[in-house]
């Protein structure tokens, strides 16, 4: 019981939620006003989806224009109230919301934290509190104790959450007339500056001037002073938006934290019309390869929020892009659910793929630089695209870059064509886990002496869009490690064109394969090979190795298909074998399982028998040193 004699309850903070708050409190000190960014952000969030239930829902009909927030400060109590009617929340909201940090990622969030360290640490430590949504808990940072009286839509009784922000937090009833939330912070005594108003009038102007609602400020001697614009940046003209208003309005949101890397403002009129203002980061937030992430537009109808949870508006594979789409064509009735199946937001959604698309176009041409670190960070999210929006795959394709044979810098697939042999046809590629395993394939070693370049694909989303792509501008992506491919016309030695298999080696390749049975579909001699004694191939109707290799990974019952063993005619070992391979059995069986092996291995795979491959190996390096 509480001195007011209402039931109330007290609550430890979960595990996570504690360390969380412990970081936050105590290693932030350097930006400590973003508390108020936080704190005004969420009461905007709460009266965006008053405003939305108040013209959708008959029973809530508050005017948009009451739609405030107020701050008020007392430097007799030291405290700052923050304040608006906004939806408000219920007694298990307020449990739920401020009482868990209960969002995915919160141990990842802890991780980073703690892996942080150096120069740039605080600096990075206040970017990820906006990543992880832990914005309301900043709040500690300046209060030793904040109280939180909220009243929800449609609610008899208020409730009220206090908090020290140590130990845990207690709920009671409370007496509040109006829907809404008022948020009481117990300044601490080093933070006495944000009970100043012009410290408060600076703070709110600089992170939160283009918010749609106002924002007053009441000490309850003088009149309320407005301290922002309060008109929605994205329905101004462009060219009364500086670059730094974009930044601010960028940060707000939570799009990102240092400058957006390309910043797309539009207004679209005629059959459809609409807004968006959109921005391109400028480096990847935490949670970018996390399954369930999906793209988050805010999507505004007339400057009322419908939702920022729905995919769709951009797809998946463009989940780096934040921002808001505004339109008036989008009926505010219309349920959440149907949103995916809506006809012009299905027509905007293609229009901003294409406008997404076209600017990284404008990109790629004229700052080389600034697309390649576009690429560094979002490359491989839009390659998805390539896969899952089929229509777009030859726009995708000339915005992708790839690892090469031929030099350490990203490659277009355009670079590539242009430096073809005149007479290649196909894109060759090598498709592995990374840039070191490839350049380790034996696969490469005809493609080095015929000079022609092989691109490295090395992140798991190639195989799959490999899987359909198949061509680009007319060119079939060709693996090298699968099948036969002819290179003879690429070799200006006459000798070499009319070369044929050594007669010789029928014996032995039947042996080989004998010995090997089902490990392997075939063995056959090489006319690729240089340095490699021998290598695996995939079938021609086989998978590529790699997408074999990830298909294991994904399910431990895949077995995938035997790969046939190539062996190199020409090499020491193999012309050493062809000599014994009637005499001395036990060494061309050991010799067989253990080019095998290699050639597993140097496809980043493990012998099939370890203990043999060991027992194979010693016995072979006790006879080569005696
Ligand atoms: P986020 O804003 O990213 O969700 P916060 O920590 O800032 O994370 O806020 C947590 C949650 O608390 C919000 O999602 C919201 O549900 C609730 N909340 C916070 N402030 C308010 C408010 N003024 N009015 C209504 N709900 C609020
Ligand atoms: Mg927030």
């Amino acid at each position: 019981m509480n001195n007011e004699g209402n039931f109330s309850m007290k609550k430890a903070f979960e595990a996570d939620t504690g360390r969380v708050l412990n970081i936050v409190i105590n290693s932030l000190y350097s930006e400590k006003e973003i508390f108020l960014r936080e704190l005004i952000s969420n009461s905007s969030d709460a009266l965006d989806k008053r405003r939305f239930l108040s013209l959708t829902d008959k029973n809530d009909n508050v005017g948009t224009d009451d739609l405030k927030i107020e701050i008020q400060a007392s430097k007799k109590d030291s405290t700052l109230i923050i304040k608006d009617n906004g939806v408000g929340m219920s007694k298990e909201e307020l449990e739920k919301s401020l009482g868990t940090i209960a969002k995915s990622g919160t141990t990842e969030f802890l991780a980073e934290l703690e892996k942080n360290s150096g120069k740039d640490k605080k600096k990075k430590d206040v970017n990820l509190i906006g990543q992880f949504g832990v914005g309301f808990y900043s709040a500690f940072m300046v209060a030793d104790k904040v109280e939180v009286v909220s009243k929800g839509v449609g609610q008899t009784k208020a409730n009220k959450w206090e908090s020290d922000g140590i130990s845990g937090y207690e709920i009671s009833e409370a007496n509040k007339e109006e829907v809404g939330t008022e948020i009481t912070l117990h300044i601490k005594k080093s933070e006495k500056e944000y009970l100043d108003k012009e410290r408060i009038g600076f703070i709110t102007r600089k992170y939160s001037d283009h918010l749609m609602y106002s924002v007053n400020f009441i000490d309850g001697k003088n009149e309320p002073e407005l301290l922002n614009k309060a008109s929605a940046i994205w329905t101004r003209e462009k060219k009364d938006i500086s670059a730094e208003q974009y930044e601010e309005f960028y940060k707000q949101i939570g799009a990102g934290f240092n400058k957006p890397l390309l910043t797309l403002h539009n207004k679209v009129e005629g059959t459809l019309s609409y807004i968006n203002l959109l921005f391109i980061p400028d480096s990847r937030p935490f949670d970018l390869f996390q399954m369930d992430v999906k793209s988050k537009i805010k999507l505004y109808s007339n400057r009322v929020l419908i939702t920022d949870d729905s995919e769709s508006i951009l797809p998946r594979w463009l989940r780096f892009v934040k921002g808001i789409v505004d339109t008036s064509d989008v009926d505010l009735n219309v349920s959440r659910e149907m949103l995916q199946h809506n006809v012009t937001l299905n027509k905007i959604s293609k229009a901003l793929k294409k406008r997404v698309i076209n600017e990284l176009k404008k990109m790629k041409d004229k700052d080389q630089e600034k697309y390649s670190s576009f690429w560094n960070e979002f490359g491989i999210v839009l390659k998805e695209g390539i896969y899952e929006d089929f229509d777009l795959k030859t726009e995708l394709l000339e915005l992708s870059k790839f690892q090469s044979m031929n030099g350490d810098k990203l490659v277009f697939l355009s670079d590539y064509i242009e430096k073809m042999n005149t007479e290649q046809k196909d894109i060759y590629y090598l498709a592995a886990e990374n840039k070191e395993m490839a350049e380790g394939s034996p696969h490469l070693e005809v493609f080095k002496k015929k000079k022609l370049d092989v691109l490295f694909l090395t992140d798991p989303i190639d195989t799959f869009w490999l899987s359909m792509a198949g061509e680009f501008q007319d060119r079939k992506f060709v693996s090298i490690t699968k099948g036969d491919i002819d290179l003879t016309a690429f070799s200006d030695d006459k000798k070499e064109k009319e070369k044929k298999p050594p007669a010789g080696m029928k014996g032995l390749v039947e042996k080989i394969k004998e010995i090997l049975g089902e490990n392997v579909q075939d063995v056959k001699v090489s006319t690729k090979l240089v340095d490699s004694a021998c290598c695996l191939v995939a079938p021609d109707t086989g998978m590529d190795v790699q997408m074999e290799r990830i298909m294991k990974i994904q399910n431990k019952d895949f077995k995938g298909m035997p790969r046939i063993l190539e062996i190199n005619p020409d090499h020491n070992i193999i012309k050493k074998l062809n000599k014994i391979k009637d005499t001395d059995k036990d060494a061309l069986n050991d010799a067989s399982f253990l080019l095998f092996d290699q050639a597993k291995m140097v496809e980043g795979e493990l012998p099939n028998d370890i203990a043999k491959f060991n027992q194979r190996m010693s016995k072979f390096l006790g006879i080569a040193l005696s």
